[in-house]
């Protein structure tokens, strides 16, 4: 088996304990790796601390940041095979997604190498005795915990815009998934980018996730999980007030108007829900449709489910399993609450009779009230449901304390952009879900967190504002 390592001021470093990594698609050991310890994140910490200090990331001219960044994603690209593969195997996901990944992996880094030179600050007028200017200064050490189900992806959307604006970075990567991360550090281990710039830890959340956050020398946290782990990050945060983007959970919902392209829908509704077996915080986990199609798209998306292929990522069938034993229990349980509750499972709803953490493509027919159509489920669950006025499907839509992401499908601008402008949360698709990309902002509001990744606005998650205000002398 192989054995993976952490990565702490610039070396590859073992220690005498080890985590197992399972491949979900055949519930087998597939590597391990060196599980990072208190000591371990001291000395990231330490070597993140020097390198800040040094000023080599914040006092260059950014142009050199913008090279660094660029040598990144290029070495990126030379791994995504080798990445891929493992990224496949201890995730569960296919292949080609696992590709997808490293490919917008070297994305950001390509992304915010066009931003490191641009971080320009404003002249504010104070009349003709004063001169007013803005400076954007990075934090410091960033601390940035990635969860299991995008990891190399979400590691480097938070990791390049950090660079870019001059932070040296520790990163906690997801016990369940960490492998592939690794493959991401060997690309930037290969780089000119300074000893210390970036350090990976692999170990337990509640250890050395929360000593990271707690520690002395951090100046910024970025979470993208859970919310309970959000929501104990941030009371922890809390006791040196450390400036913090939490990324969260979501249960984002599509209203397919009367005027819709149901193919389109359909199309949208096999990329939302079973992409990476709904283990998406952006997933469209509810659909909404008007009343008049609702039997006619109900049908379609329950015919489409049932036509996914299930099986291993390596091999690229549509539905693959979810990360862990564990997902797989908490889905299926989430499954039965819902039919003890009174919903209808029109597809799927079990595990299929075969080694792995699979669920099968579920469509469920709920109300909006059931704990199924409010709670986020994290796997290939989709809870459809009917509505007959507009109002009645902003009121749905917005029925949940997240607010992440949302979809509308319909020809008409006016109610499109109507309908838009009441819904609760950082992102809107029209008629495509998904539609965004690495260059659009996103986040969310209420349970599904604050501050935003992606696109220009993210670089300002990771600067701090400084005004120098001037008294000219006569
Ligand atoms: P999780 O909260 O269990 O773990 C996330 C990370 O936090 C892991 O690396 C874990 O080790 C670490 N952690 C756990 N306890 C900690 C503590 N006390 N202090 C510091 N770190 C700690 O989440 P998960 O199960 O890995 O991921 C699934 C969740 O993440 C879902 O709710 C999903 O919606 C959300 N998510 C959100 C986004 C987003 O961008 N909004 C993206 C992906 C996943």
């Amino acid at each position: 088996m192989e054995h993976y390592l952490n990565y702490i001021d610039g070396r590859w470093c073992d220690n005498d304990s080890h985590l197992t990594i399972m491949n979900p698609s055949t519930d087998e050991p597939f590597a391990t790796i060196a599980k990072a310890d208190i000591n371990d994140a001291d000395a990231a910490m330490a070597a993140a601390r020097q390198c800040v200090k040094s000023g080599v990331l914040s006092d260059v001219r950014p142009a050199e940041r913008t090279k660094w960044l660029l040598q990144i994603a290029a070495a990126i690209r030379d791994i995504t095979e080798e990445g891929a593969l493992i990224c496949c195997r201890e995730n569960g996901k296919s292949l080609n997604d696992a590709r997808a990944e490293f490919i917008e992996a070297a994305r950001y880094f390509e992304y915010y190498a066009g931003m490191a030179d641009k971080i320009e600050g404003i002249s504010v007028p104070l009349g003709k005795d004063y001169i007013d200017f803005t400076q954007y200064v990075p934090f410091g050490i960033s601390v940035q915990i990635v969860p299991w189900n995008f990891p190399p992806s979400i590691c480097a959307r938070s990791l390049a815009p950090a660079l870019a604006a001059g932070n040296a970075v520790v990163v906690k990567s997801p016990e369940i998934s960490p492998a592939a991360m690794t493959v991401l550090f060997k690309a930037i281990a290969s780089t000119d980018l300074p000893q210390g710039a970036v350090n990976l830890l692999c170990g337990e959340g509640s250890v050395v996730g929360a000593h990271l956050v707690k520690h002395q020398e951090t100046n910024q946290i970025v979470f993208t999980g859970s919310v309970p782990t959000g929501q104990r990050i941030l009371q922890d945060a809390a006791l040196k007030a450390t400036p913090s983007v939490m990324e969260l959970g979501g249960k984002s919902a599509a209203i397919v108007f009367e005027d819709a392209d149901i193919k389109g829908v359909i199309d949208s509704v096999k990329a939302g829900i079973y992409f990476n077996a709904g283990q998406v915080c952006s997933a469209m986990s509810r659909l909404l449709v008007t009343k008049n199609r609702y039997e006619e798209v109900k049908s379609a998306v329950v015919d489409m489910a049932n036509s996914l292929t299930i099986g291993q990522g390596e091999e690229n069938f549509d539905l693959t399993p979810l990360v862990s034993r564990e997902q797989q229990q908490r889905v299926l349980q989430m499954i039965e609450q819902a039919k003890a509750d009174g919903a209808k499972i029109l597809a799927g709803g079990a595990a299929p009779d075969r080694a792995g953490y699979f669920v099968q493509a579920t469509v469920i027919e709920a109300t909006p009230d059931m704990a199924i159509a409010r709670e986020e489920v994290f796997g290939p669950v989709l809870v459809i449901m009917p509505f007959d006025t507009e109002q009645q499907a902003i009121a749905i839509a917005n029925n949940t304390d997240f607010g992440l992401v949302s979809g509308i499908f319909g020809e008409s601008i006016s109610q499109t952009l109507r309908v838009a402008n009441q819904l609760r949360g950082g992102q809107v698709f029209v008629n495509e879900w998904y539609a965004g990309g690495i260059e659009t902002p996103f986040g969310g509001v209420g349970l599904s967190g604050f501050g935003r990744e992606k696109g220009q606005e993210a670089i300002y998650s990771y600067v701090q504002t400084r005004n120098i205000a001037i008294r000219l002398q006569s």
